[in-house]
């Protein structure tokens, strides 16, 4: 197996711009993860899907099928009908379970798009609906795609639809690096100013909003340059001729348990412990009947 490399350079031209993406910056948290996810060539297996990932991807593609409905017919229950209708079992342990999650997923859907209807005019259009956004700096060409994002008071604001257990809150929004990478991204896309950005959560319908600045917005697009360097610095290593194992060592942890390579990786299987493709269900909320 070969690793691909990152970036073509040509003699006596300028080094191309790293392409960016906000999880792909995220996956150089360990190198060794990052290498398999695209480098490697051909590209190892995953392993099989977690019933988590199902959950979120449904109740993302509900919400954003839900936009596209005409007006009259973008309530609440249209909401959890899409869900139901969007509904898959990978992961699960079992019909019985994978249902049970699918009436969970319906009722926070519903939920959520009530308070919605509460928190502003249900008539107004988003800018965007799983829109892609992008722009460069000196060092990268960032590009990402936004789960919504919508006008208010003539400025951009960025949605980021969210699953898991955790409450969240303003520090959640203002260290998110994707989120400051779309906030960049779509006032270059969209051409119109963008500061606010927002973490929607689902299970309880709560919001964490931060306004950003110049700065904060300069701090999260230095973080994500530096990361790039890293990850070009070690592809220019292993093009050197080092070894790739190496160069883009493993970063072991409980979190482990949840990678996708964890069963070609000694280290990670030694740090964490296996779990089943449903496990992860317990980091979602399930305490909204
Ligand atoms: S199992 Fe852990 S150490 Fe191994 S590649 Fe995955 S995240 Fe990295």
């Amino acid at each position: 197996m070969t690793s691909a490399p990152e970036q073509l350079e040509l003699a006596g031209l300028p080094r191309p711009l790293f392409a960016a993406t906000p999880s792909k910056l995220a996956n150089f948290d360990c190198p060794r993860r990052y290498r398999l996810t695209y480098l490697q060539r051909p590209a190892p297996p995953k392993g099989p899907p977690w019933a988590h990932n199902t959950v979120g991807a449904v109740v993302h593609l509900a919400l954003a099928r839900w936009w596209q409905l005409e007006l009259a017919r973008r309530t609440p229950q249209a909401g959890s009908a899409m869900v139901i209708r969007s509904w898959q079992h990978d992961g699960f342990a079992d019909r019985e379970q994978s249902e049970a999650w699918r009436e969970q997923a319906a009722h926070w859907v519903a939920g959520y798009l009530a308070d919605e209807a509460e928190r502003g005019d249900p008539h107004r259009e988003p800018r965007g609906v799983e829109r892609t956004v992008a722009t460069r700096t000196d060092r990268l060409a960032i590009s990402g795609r936004v789960d919504r994002i919508d006008e208010r008071d003539g400025e951009l604001v960025i949605v980021d639809y969210k699953t898991g257990r955790s409450r969240l809150d303003a520090d959640d929004a203002r260290g998110s690096l994707a989120l400051a990478l779309y906030a960049v991204a779509a006032e270059s896309t969209l051409h119109q100013r963008c500061r606010r950005v927002e973490l929607h959560h689902l299970p309880t319908g709560e919001v964490a909003a931060f306004e950003h600045t110049e700065q904060t917005l300069s701090q999260h697009l230095n973080r994500a340059g530096e990361t790039a360097t890293d990850i070009l610095a070690a592809t220019d290593t292993v093009a050197g001729g080092a070894e790739p194992e190496q160069v883009f060592a493993p970063v072991p942890g409980p979190s482990c348990s949840w990678c996708d390579f964890r069963r070609l990786c000694p280290e990670g299987q030694a740090s964490s412990r296996p779990r089943a493709s449903w496990d992860g269900l317990g980091l979602l909320d399930s305490s909204q009947p």
